[in-house]
């Protein structure tokens, strides 16, 4: 147990680290960046362990397994947000474990997350999901029909739009990766003064790529294996 906690400490500190130097050399406030723990595929103890070392925000990418965390962790005071792919019939189930989906990635689901949380009486936050490398293997809205799709679920009252995701290309040289990030940030400023003050959160880097995305203008970024090591249970 103890060797569990020295390994996640000494990871957490060098994601840390790491975090400083990208935020000092662009001049950013480390306040900006949010670290959330990517938690899929890790055992409980492990974002046990992770909660006990000062993480407070874990994201899941599938509703069952999160489920089943949440409620075996349901006496921490975790932030738990929702970062896969999220399927309309796991809306209502999803609108009562986790706080904020991070990939709203098409017209259908923007439907049923309006009728679930209007059920509900509450208000979703939401980010929306760019496919910024036009992958045909990813989720996510093109860059070029962003506007159309906001257009048509800006009359969603229960939707409340607070950033932008994307999971751009794996590209093993970093710089190759940045202007995928730059590309995102265009897009967020861009559509920043019709969104006003909620509108605030780029969720972009993981493991790979998060120094880069920070640079660029991450207010969170997703961390799994250079913080908890190899992905284990699939559940
Ligand atoms: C798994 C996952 C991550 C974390 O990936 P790592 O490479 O383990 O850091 C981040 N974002 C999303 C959407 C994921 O599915």
């Amino acid at each position: 147990m103890q060797d569990l906690k020295e390994l996640l400490k000494k990871n957490y500190e060098n994601i840390l680290t790491k975090l400083q130097k990208a935020c000092l050399k662009v001049g950013r406030p480390l306040d900006e960046v949010r670290v959330l723990a990517a938690s899929k595929g890790q055992s409980i103890e492990k974002i046990r362990t992770a909660y006990e070392l000062g993480i407070k925000l874990f994201g899941e990418n599938y509703v069952q397994e999160g489920e089943a965390k949440i409620k075996e962790l349901s006496s921490l005071e975790i932030e738990w947000h929702f970062i896969g792919r999220l399927q309309t019939n796991k809306v209502k189930k999803a609108l009562g474990l986790f706080s904020v989906l991070h990939t709203l990635d098409r017209y259908e689901l923007a439907k049923e997350l309006q009728k679930q949380a209007d059920k509900l009486n509450k208000v979703v936050p939401v980010l929306i999901e760019i496919n910024i490398g036009k992958e045909p293997t990813k989720a996510g809205i093109k860059k070029e029909e962003v506007e159309e799709f906001l257009e048509k679920i800006l009359g969603f009252k229960r939707i409340k739009i607070i950033g932008l995701m994307c999971l751009p290309p794996y590209k093993e040289k970093l710089e190759e990766v940045r202007p995928y990030f730059i590309e995102m940030r265009k897009i967020f400023d861009s559509l920043k003064p019709y969104l006003g003050e909620d509108f605030k959160e780029l969720s972009m880097g993981t493991s790979h790529d998060y120094p880069v995305a920070i640079e660029e203008g991450a207010t969170i970024i997703r961390i799994g294996e250079a913080l908890f090591g190899k992905r284990e249970c699939k559940l």
